[in-house]
């Protein structure tokens, strides 16, 4: 057979429709329309079959924070390869990288309060991670005696994965319409989106607190004593990166805390340098008791993903608990733990976090919130390296496109067509894109989404 590389890209796209199932597609608009084939990457730029050079303002998937063509990741997994590509940590078996990552993250995670993180369970995914939180947080409580404390809370349009268990944490109504979720004792409460649903009148911050209030009152709906934990991304990613008012964080720990309840934080996106933290609770001052982490742990060159298990839980699983009967062929991998280890290297030689907390992030921020002058944008906000704004017909009454405008794919369209990609949800558009980016490439990206809301704005009117 041909080798793929000199296949045609129709032949692709042709073989693509014929046996690829893909995430989230719509197969038959992939049958008509084809796949778009990515081929190549440097830096922050990604390639297609027909040689069309994009700027990845998404950062794959929001994973190749330090950008792309590292050799250095190339590197350690060539070199982990040839020393030991796999071995299992079940059963009393461990190996030398994974152990390295383990205590590296411990050292990376910030004590906050009486809360320290010295224990990791490694996974390959995002998805795995959340299932795993589900199964230890059950279990802490059935070891102190209280297996009535079952029920976990997540957010509506929250995403934690595609596993049974990660998509029922997750809050997207058109994953629970398929296949029966969520599965039992999980419930949600409403996300803070300040655009959307803040009243007249009402302050940001004002808000955050009636926002945070939905958690309280769900538990005494609930009662406490049925309540396990309460899983959030720091910031709502997937759902259009929706960035919480200042006052929610403090007062979801309050409620936390009142009613003794864990709480998961689900750093998928948030951590290693995206909001200029290695993890994102900092940023905001909570006290979480597992940190779910995966894509840019080694941004996204080889699977790998975990949950940072705080004192208060580690110390119950370890002491108390005996064997615990979960765990995957790939926890722990050698190779992937490699890749993170050269990954983390990378991201403190060259300081990403910092970057980002400091004058780049400053830069992207103060770039990107000219943004909000434009007669499309609703509001633009950044934190960190992750940014949204929302698309409005009408900028001083805020009236919103209705859904059959699809107005986030026509512009979504448009970034394509012009060397963009920038992620449609509705009618938000978001970027995350790499933490290594310079003033020259900031002031690219936003000439090019200005260009492409332009370009929108006129196929509107
Ligand atoms: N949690 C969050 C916050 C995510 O954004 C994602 C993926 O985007 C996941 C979990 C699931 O991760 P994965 O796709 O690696 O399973």
């Amino acid at each position: 057979m041909t080798p793929p590389s000199q296949l045609s890209t129709q032949e692709i796209q042709a073989l693509d429709s014929a046996h690829f199932i893909h995430p989230f597609t719509d197969h038959g608009d992939l049958a008509t329309r084809g796949a778009r084939v990515i081929t190549r990457s440097e830096g922050v730029y990604v390639w297609d079959s027909e040689g069309v050079k994009l700027f990845d303002a998404m950062s794959g998937l929001w994973c190749v924070n330090v950008g792309y063509g590292r050799k250095e990741l190339a590197e350690a997994a060539y070199q982990q390869m040839m020393t030991l590509p796999f071995y299992n940590s079940f059963f009393q078996t461990t190996n030398v990288p994974a152990v390295k990552l383990a205590t590296k993250l411990a050292a990376l995670a910030p004590k906050v309060g009486d809360r320290s993180f010295q224990h990791v369970f490694f996974s390959s995914s995002g998805s795995e991670s959340n299932d795993s939180n589900v199964r230890m947080v059950r279990r802490y409580w059935d070891l102190l005696g209280q297996p009535d404390r079952k029920v976990i809370i997540g957010r509506l349009n929250a995403y934690h994965g595609s596993t049974m268990a990660g998509a029922s944490l997750g809050g997207m109504s058109a994953m629970h319409a398929q296949g029966d979720l969520p599965i039992p004792n999980i419930t949600h409460i409403g996300q803070p989106y300040y655009f959307d649903d803040g009243l007249a009148g009402e302050s940001a911050d004002e808000f955050g607190l009636r926002t945070a209030g939905w958690l309280e009152e769900k538990i005494l709906e609930l009662g406490a004593d049925k309540v396990a934990a309460f899983i959030a991304e720091p910031i709502q990613g997937a759902g259009g990166v929706i960035i919480p008012p200042a006052s929610y964080w403090p007062e979801i720990q309050r409620i936390v805390d009142k009613y003794g309840i864990l709480l998961i934080s689900d750093e998928v996106i948030c951590a290693f340098g995206r909001l200029g933290h290695w993890f994102a609770y900092e940023k905001f001052g909570y006290k979480p008791d597992l940190v779910t982490f995966a894509k840019a742990v080694t941004s996204g060159y080889i699977p790998l993903g975990g949950v940072m298990v705080g004192n208060r839980v580690a110390k119950v699983l370890i002491e108390k608990g005996g064997e615990f009967n979960h765990g995957y062929t790939y926890s722990g991998h050698p190779v992937a733990c490699a890749v993170a280890l050269a990954n983390i290297e990378i991201m403190e030689t060259e300081q990403l976090p910092q970057r980002v907390r400091g004058e780049m992030g400053d830069y992207f921020g103060k770039r990107y919130a000219e943004l909000n002058d434009h007669p499309l944008v609703g509001v633009a906000e950044s934190c960190g390296f992750v940014a949204g704004l929302v698309l409005v017909k009408n900028k001083h009454t805020k009236e919103r496109f209705v859904e059959d405008d699809a107005v986030g794919m026509i512009c979504r369209g448009h970034c394509f067509s012009n060397g963009l990609i920038m992620r449609a949800v509705g009618d938000r558009m978001i970027i995350a894109p790499p933490l290594t980016l310079t003033h020259a490439e900031i002031d690219e990206l936003m000439r090019l989404i200005r260009l492409c809301l332009d370009l929108t704005q006129q196929e509107l009117h």
